[in-house]
């Protein structure tokens, strides 16, 4: 996803040593727990979402049918639902007696022999939604619905287990005017006219079956025009197929298209190519009401209204929320406190793609300016780690954090462990964990594999704790010597970094002169270089490929 408001982080945030420690000892609990630490007595494996929606107004009615396993100990299943009436429930076809709290339903479950017993599970019910699916009237005055669920919104709809670690299918059967065109995650199944009341109306029925996330499930139903982009990277889907990639847009709109979108084809095979086969049956882009400025819902991409009628949509973003369908979508953050996984591969993978398509020095310009938003937060980056296991305003991890630096951070891991370990490693986390969920430690496992070193410390230091190391180079020409001499020195402000940082001597005919200097983890001690040259310095430049995400400060020369 992308935020539409660049002050992402609100307001300042105080926390008692106790509540961190607390904190931290519920999120170690969490850890040791199986793969679901939400709800881990249970198990959705597909939702069936029959909706009507009405000709104008958010009222809606309708019906889910949840698949649900029960590997752990339970008397009672609880979903998630806010808002909403509740008619009925039926467990197995037969009517339940059900607790309706504030935002949940407790539904007595009979007892059943066996390990994993299988439920059932139809909740009828309806009323006035008020976010999760957004229903409101666009700039022509038309009624528009569209689902936009992260982080947990999706219980204004969906009687759900609303957390990223429990992945299902799903079926979405939408009843709509017909005047709409209706678009669900996977592949279209169905379309029939029916009579409601004595109205025509289409019921459109889509089917996602591969497992995703409750956030990722959604729909759109609105005066839609589709414009085909057609078969795009053939053999890099799941089976050897094609993606077939469309642009959904309002009416006025259609002319932005191909646009932006000209190479949508080409994004998807950079990614397949260095990933894995694209997870999803079709790729759609759509325009919609999302709060933000993309979100990257399983297979149908949905972008915010304005980027499209202020014509602001850029291939940045479209690789940005495409990069999400392999990271976030396929392979899901388990825990939130992981969404680095999701949002700091986005940032990456766009930035490849910039560099497949417009070469090394803009790929480097883009890493300059997400290191520079790095060093300019002091919101998330200076007080918190990437992995923030204290949070729970989600929304608040919308932070450069789990963007800018995650990103930077794997643009890290790639120099440390090499070109060929670091793809070799991102496809074999891929291919292990996609329609499940991982956490960090299953993409250390791999990376450690790949190349056979012990990366504990890296992870550690970038991921694990808040800040960067700072460093400050101070240089001086020794003309008898006829050489250049280096001090480097960290600024312990954020603990000591481990790193290699690569120093550039330009001499007064230009020419550079380099030398690499590895700074330790374990002492502050200034590290000396001497670079032979044959006259003074024109300049010195820290870091001149962009590799290191530090604060740099050159000084000199001394006398
Ligand atoms: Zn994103």
């Amino acid at each position: 996803m992308k935020a539409t408001n660049r002050r992402l982080v609100l307001g300042p945030r105080r926390r008692s040593a106790f509540v961190l420690a607390l904190a931290a000892v519920i999120a170690n609990r969490g850890d040791a727990q199986q793969n679901r630490p939400y709800r881990p007595a249970f198990d959705v494996t597909d939702y069936q979402i029959a909706i009507d929606l009405p000709d104008t107004g958010a009222t809606i009615h309708a019906n889910a049918t949840l698949t649900v396993t029960k590997p752990g100990r339970a008397d009672a299943l609880v979903l998630d639902l806010l808002d909403l009436t509740v008619n009925s429930v039926t467990v197995d076809g037969r009517s339940v007696k059900f607790v309706r709290g504030p935002g949940t339903i407790e539904i007595p479950l009979p007892v059943k022999r066996g390990a994993n017993p299988t439920y059932q599970i139809s909740v009828d019910y309806g009323g006035a939604v008020t976010d999760g699916l957004i229903a409101r009237v666009d700039s022509a005055g038309r009624w528009t619905y569209f689902g936009d669920n992260w982080p947990n919104r999706a219980r204004h709809w969906i009687p759900s287990i609303d957390h990223p670690s429990d992945k299902a299918t799903v079926t979405w059967r939408v009843t709509a005017p017909a005047s709409q065109t209706v678009v669900g995650n996977g592949k279209l199944v169905s379309t029939r006219t029916v009579r409601r009341d004595g109205n025509e109306r289409t019921e459109t029925v889509w089917r996602e079956s591969k497992r995703i996330p409750v956030y990722l499930m959604v729909i759109a139903a609105a005066p839609l025009e589709r414009l085909d982009l057609g078969d795009t990277a053939c053999g890099l889907a799941e089976g050897q197929r094609c993606v077939p990639q469309f642009v959904y847009t309002a009416p006025e709109q259609r002319d932005v298209v191909p646009g932006p979108f000209a190479r949508a084809g080409e994004i998807v095979q950079l990614f397949g190519r260095l990933v894995g086969p694209f997870p999803y049956e079709k790729l759609a882009h759509l325009q919609s009401s999302t709060r933000f400025g993309g979100m990257e819902n399983a297979s149908e991409i949905f972008y915010a209204d304005g980027a499209f009628r202020r014509r602001t949509m850029n291939e940045g973003l479209i690789a940005h929320e495409t990069a999400h369908q392999w990271f976030g979508d396929a392979v899901t953050e388990r825990e939130w406190a992981h969404l680095w996984l999701s949002e700091g591969f986005a940032t990456y993978f766009a930035a490849l793609w910039t560099r497949a398509a417009r070469g090394d020095s803009a790929f480097r310009a883009q890493l300059a300016e997400i290191r520079s938003t790095v060093l300019a937060d002091t919101q998330s980056v200076t007080k918190r780690p990437v992995i923030d296991t204290i949070e729970t305003n989600y929304l608040e991890l919308l932070n450069r954090n789990s963007y800018e630096k995650g990103g930077f951070v794997l643009h890290m891991l790639r120099a440390q462990v090499g070109e060929r370990a670091f793809f070799d490693a991102l496809r074999s986390y891929y291919l292990k964990h996609r329609h499940s969920t991982a956490v960090t430690d299953d993409l250390r496992a791999e990376m450690e594999r790949e190349s056979k070193q012990n990366l504990g410390w890296f992870f550690d230091q970038w991921l694990r704790r808040p800040g960067y190391p700072e460093v400050t180079a101070t240089w001086s020409y020794d003309a008898a010597a006829h050489e250049a001499s280096i001090k480097v020195a960290q600024n312990p402000r954020f603990g000591l970094f481990q790193l290699p940082l690569m120093i550039s001597v330009i001499d007064s005919s230009g020419a550079a002169h380099q030398a690499t200097v590895e700074l330790s983890g374990k002492t502050d001690a200034p590290q000396q270089v001497r670079v032979p040259l044959p006259s003074a310095p024109a300049r010195m430049v820290l870091d001149p490929n962009v590799d290191a995400l530090a604060r740099l400060t050159v000084v000199g020369p001394t006398p």
